[in-house]
């Protein structure tokens, strides 16, 4: 029987990314395996990641994780007294409160490397978006992500009560209102109405993120860009879907 193919453990220093980077982010979204397994970007300049950077740090990470061989970096003693008293996360992921889809997990990071939002199907508001604001305005983050993903519970629930009719239960009826304009425009394409619904909504998601006013001027600047990106439960792929502002 043939060994499994070896993956890079090591981190390695590399200079600039820049547009090379995002190049090099197409394997991600086509599912293909060429790019080296390697952290491109070392954790003492992660303060200054341009938000192309920012992404192929994440891309890299999720190969890892589609790969079965994480890294777990800065999941140590070291690395959790070194963030206890400043922390500098390279991006914010916003995305569903899915127990399958944990950000730390899928794109192989660890603590003080990410700020996490999470919401029934991703879905935003002032409360939500004010988090969301937190690390681009108040430290410098270079990177948001909006991550939807396959057979989202929050999206078939809002799908079933608008569809049939019935009001859901307590607050999960904000949650089915906040997709209801996803939902409507799934319906309208036809075809399988959630997937197209998660979809929506990450597009819609992106969009409303990118008129934020206190964004905007960050994203134009060049200094935050702005990722849409879809989850495979089994595969554990991350598809990139759009990128504003690099
Ligand atoms: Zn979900």
């Amino acid at each position: 029987m043939d060994d499994p193919p070896r993956i890079p453990r090591r981190r390695v220093l590399r200079g600039a990314v820049g547009a090379a980077g995002l190049a090099a982010l197409g394997p991600l979204a086509a599912g293909c395996s060429t790019t080296p397994l390697t952290r491109a970007v070392p954790q003492a300049v992660e303060r200054h990641l341009t938000p192309a950077e920012a992404w192929e740090r994440l891309a890299v990470g999720n190969m890892h994780w589609v790969a079965g061989r994480l890294d777990h970096p800065d999941q140590t003693p070291e690395r959790r007294r070194a963030v206890a008293a400043a922390q500098h996360p390279f991006a914010t992921v916003l995305t569903c409160i899915d127990s399958r889809v944990t950000p730390e997990t899928v794109f192989d990071q660890g603590v003080g490397d990410l700020f996490v939002v999470r919401t029934g199907a991703q879905t935003v508001d002032g409360l939500v978006t004010g988090s969301i604001e937190y690390g681009p305005l108040q430290d410098g983050t270079p990177l948001i992500v909006v991550l939807g993903h396959q057979n989202c519970g929050a999206v078939k629930a809002a799908v079933a009560a608008i569809e049939s009719g019935r009001r859901p239960p307590g607050h999960l009826a904000d949650v089915v209102e906040a997709l209801r304009p996803a939902v409507e425009e799934a319906r309208a394409q036809g075809g399988d109405t959630v997937d197209r619904a998660v979809h929506a909504q990450i597009r819609r998601t992106v969009t409303e993120l990118r008129r934020d006013p206190a964004l905007a001027p960050r994203i134009d600047r060049g200094g935050l860009g702005l990722v849409g990106a879809y989850y495979e439960l089994a595969s554990g792929r991350v598809s990139l879907l759009s990128t504003v502002g690099f």
